[in-house]
């Protein structure tokens, strides 16, 4: 099989045919570094990360470029409303959005670059759209694309001749502009706003505008990859494939890809409806980072998600169990004799990149990691290692079982002081050696080759991972 992708702009799963395949062009889009992130954008970002990995995992190089957007009506209404410059309003939220990103294990792109630091190649941009005849300066000394000049518009929402009413507009800025559709590409300076000089007056520039650019400046006129989560889609996405495809005639982006949102209560997590959480209420409460990412795995990135805390304490738990597992497989491995049945472990190998290639169905993948990890016609360690290998797409830190495995000395003592007098059947002193050693965070387990002890699941007090 090859992998497969489900491609917005062509409502199918197609063959992925990258332009060339050691170095594929993924451009991600990224925060608006107004606030703190929620746990829905964290998901779109788990997602992408996932795509990223599996294209590494099945042989790609990738190039992948994650803009930050700290130009954007949200990062300009905060710096005025706390009369502070710009940077000093984004900056602390751009140091989070990388901790998180950190938290989450998610891969380090290649570049991150900032709208501020592209706003002259912005407006270079901008004049070749004018040049051309896509675009117009309003009344109020805007610049804005003319929909009407571009036949494709529409494309990717799959609609032919949007038609909008007049009030509600494709981009939702309050500029003049000759068709309700048309969009900004440039907003001429209001009182108090940053700015930036251009020919037509102080001014800054419109979101789609940024991301085409960046895209474009690092990853070349036609990427294979783009995504972000679906609300981009429209009108956002839109725009970029206008804009980008009126300056170059050529096609703008081979693969467009979506995910799904989280939701909450059945709604969509946003700031603006005040129902979202952060990384930061997740550990509050004494989970791990990464049981988010558990729950992001646990869906397929086509299908929304509803949050709740009962499924990170059940993502939390699962986490651990991997780790436990693993953990013991390393203890077995020691001590068994199993020999792996030929042709076995081949199959699961093969399972499992046909259900990454299937459009990243890692529901799948993950129940097939527990297949793994508990087939008995595989030695122990086998089955840790093919584990490891499919932590590549996973990210889940499942290499951590071997830190955890680490037991301190003091511990390995009393363990093996409980062995000695549970072997001579003393249970009562055995079983209070038990409570023990379990009142100091470990727990121990009898089992063919003798005792297993692991650290116990601890909300509030667990090993650093
Ligand atoms: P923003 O910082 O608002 O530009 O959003 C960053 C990313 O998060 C974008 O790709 C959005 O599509 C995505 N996003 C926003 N809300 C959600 C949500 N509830 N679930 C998943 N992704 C989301
Ligand atoms: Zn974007």
């Amino acid at each position: 099989m090859m992998l497969k992708l489900y491609n917005t702009l062509t409502r199918k799963k197609e063959v992925f045919r990258p332009i060339n395949k050691k170095s594929v062009g993924l451009y991600t889009c990224g925060p608006t570094v107004y606030d703190t992130a929620h746990i829905g954008n964290l998901r779109t970002y788990l997602f992408e990360d996932t795509l990223r990995r599996s294209l590494e995992f099945l042989g790609y190089g990738v190039k992948q470029v994650m803009n930050i957007t700290d130009i954007e009506d949200k990062t300009i209404k905060k710096a005025i409303q706390q009369k502070k410059d710009l940077s000093v309003v984004t900056k602390p939220y751009i140091k989070e959005f990388f901790e998180d990103i950190q938290k989450l294990n998610i891969e380090t792109a290649d570049a991150y670059p900032l709208a501020t630091g592209h706003v002259k190649e912005m407006i270079k941009f901008i004049h070749k759209l004018m040049d051309k005849g896509f675009a117009y300066q309003g009344k109020d000394k805007s610049i804005y694309f003319d929909i009407s000049k571009f036949k494709n518009y529409g494309k990717l929402v799959g609609l032919k001749n949007i038609k909008i009413k007049d009030g509600v507009t494709a981009s939702s800025d309050e500029y003049e502009k000759k068709d309700a559709r048309d969009f900004v590409l440039w907003k001429a300076k209001k009182k108090g706003e940053p700015s930036w000089k251009s020919s037509w007056g102080e001014g800054r520039p419109g979101w789609h505008i940024e991301c085409s650019v960046m895209s474009m400046k690092y990853l070349g006129e036609t990427i294979d990859i783009h995504t972000g989560g679906v609300d981009n889609i429209f009108p956002h996405h839109e725009n970029e494939i206008a804009q980008s495809e009126a300056v170059t005639g050529k096609k703008f982006v081979n693969y467009w890809v979506h995910g799904e949102h989280l939701l909450v209560g059945g709604e969509k997590m946003a700031k603006s409806a005040k129902n979202f959480f952060t990384l930061r209420d997740i550990e509050a409460r004494g989970y791990m980072p990464l049981a988010l990412r558990y729950i992001a795995l646990s869906a397929h990135y086509k299908s929304k998600l509803n949050f709740t805390w009962r499924s990170i304490e059940g993502a939390d738990s699962a986490i651990w169990n991997l780790w436990r597992e693993l953990g013991r497989l390393k203890y077995m491995g020691q001590k068994e004799a199993t020999k792996t049945k030929k042709g076995r472990l081949k199959e699961h190998r093969e399972s499992f990149k046909e259900a990454i290639e299937d459009d990243l169905d890692t529901p799948r993948a993950l129940s097939l990691l527990r297949r793994v990890i508990t087939d008995v016609d595989i030695s122990s360690e086998d089955r840790r290692a093919l584990s490891y290998k499919m932590d590549q797409v996973f990210g889940l830190n499942l290499i951590n079982s071997d830190k955890l495995y680490k037991i301190p000395i003091h511990i390995k003592t009393l363990v093996s002081g409980r062995e000695l007098v549970r072997r001579n059947q003393q249970f009562v002193k055995s079983d209070s050696l038990r409570n023990k050693i379990k009142s100091l965070g470990y727990e121990v387990e009898d089992t063919l080759y003798g005792p297993f002890v692991w650290p116990t699941r601890n909300r509030k007090s667990r090993p650093k991972t």
